[in-house]
């Protein structure tokens, strides 16, 4: 008889990883799996040589025991999340909304300056123009996306103005500022439409900076993993702040919970995570309070945050309202545009599934926001 009596310690890791509910990540490298005979759980550990479990099969027998396995299985699954593309609206011969090459001239569109060829689609019957996004405009969609990039990459607003003088375009850093929020607008509509696929543990902390000289914090929900921005609120105190605003829109932007959710010891935390993350009933998300200690490891990522967004203070000046876009702005390059070396040159929005393409993400992103029937 051929028959296979036995699976192999692999084989029985796979076969785990895909039952429900069986794995749990606490941190990147700390996960939970539950003991198959039904009694507790076995945490592994991803060391800096290899991985580690408390099974008497791994401790006894020093093999990769089938919860590492699990483990190695998941994360491999979660590799594989479904990429939603994002493409540039660049190839001139075909539809913008179809794809179909049956497309013919159709009519002209005149504004302040200039204009433009639209066209119609025999396919889908839309009218398009090849300028989607910026038909109104003085200046072209290249000067327009260059300042953008300069003034999020911690240029001030003048500092802009005067790199784009240096390509020739006129514009004066009032102008600039207009563009940012008219187009951080258009995108953020367009964007939120998307479910970024995070992971199971998320990082709440504050930042704080300088609105017109007044003191404000930003609180911020990041993803662990991903280092996904999930969401930001602004508020005037640090101590009185309640948090179930932003633990709430977390909740709606990403269509879950999260199993751990890390905080520093600020009461409002708790309180919100009491009121919207807390169940009866498991699977229940839990709370680390993490107290802030100086050259403290752990929290570099929120340092990382704090850093990128810091440096901008002294540029910052301009704010008037709390709701201003340009923290919206500084999301979206962080989530979308910006790549990160600790993601393998990938953006945050990337390592959760949405990928934005072409040589100029601002255009690609800009464009598909502005799609519309004209
Ligand atoms: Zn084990
Ligand atoms: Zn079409």
């Amino acid at each position: 008889m051929a028959t296979k009596l036995t699976t192999t310690r692999e084989e029985r890791g796979k076969a785990i990883a895909q039952l429900k509910g069986q794995i749990k990540r606490i941190d990147a490298n700390t996960y939970t799996v539950l003991s198959q005979s039904g009694h507790g759980k076995y945490e592994v550990l991803k060391s800096s040589i290899d991985w580690m479990c408390q099974c008497p099969d791994h401790i006894y027998r020093g093999k990769k025991c089938k919860h590492i396995h699990a483990v190695i299985f998941s994360k491999s699954l979660r590799a594989e999340v479904a990429i939603t593309k994002i493409s540039p609206i660049d190839n001139f011969s075909e539809c913008i909304y179809c794809h179909s090459t049956d497309i013919m001239k159709k009519g002209l569109r005149k504004n302040k300056s200039g204009t433009l060829q639209k066209y119609l689609c025999r396919n889908c019957g839309k009218y398009f123009t090849f300028n989607v996004g910026f038909e109104r405009m003085k200046h072209n969609p290249q000067a327009i996306t260059t300042a953008m990039q300069l003034y999020f990459s911690g240029e001030s607003l003048r500092n802009t103005e005067k790199s784009l003088r240096l390509l020739g375009v006129k514009v004066s850093y009032r102008t600039i500022h207009n563009w940012i929020k008219k187009y951080i607008g258009l995108m953020e509509r367009y964007l939120d439409k998307l479910k970024p696929d995070v992971s199971d543990t998320w990082r709440a902390d504050e930042l704080w900076m300088k609105f017109k000289g007044d003191m404000k914090y930003v609180f911020a929900i990041m993803d662990d993993e991903t280092r996904f921005w999930i969401a930001q609120e602004v508020a005037e105190t640090k101590h009185r702040h309640d948090a179930r605003n932003l633990f709430q829109l977390a909740k709606k932007v990403t269509g879950k919970k999260p199993d751990v959710m890390i905080t520093d010891g600020l009461r409002s935390y708790h309180d919100a995570y009491k009121k919207e993350f807390w169940t009866l009933r498991n699977p229940r998300t839990k709370h680390i309070r993490h107290i802030k200690l100086r050259g403290d490891m752990n929290n570099n990522k929120m340092e990382r945050l704090n850093g990128e967004i810091r440096q901008r203070e002294k540029t910052m000046r301009g704010l008037k309202r709390k709701d201003t876009p340009i923290l919206k702005g500084y999301q979206i390059f962080h989530n979308y545009i910006r790549e990160h070396s600790g993601l393998d040159g990938k953006t945050p929005a990337e390592a959760c599934g949405i990928k934005i393409e072409g040589k100029n993400k601002w255009l690609t992103l800009i464009r598909n926001a502005s799609k519309r029937n004209i």
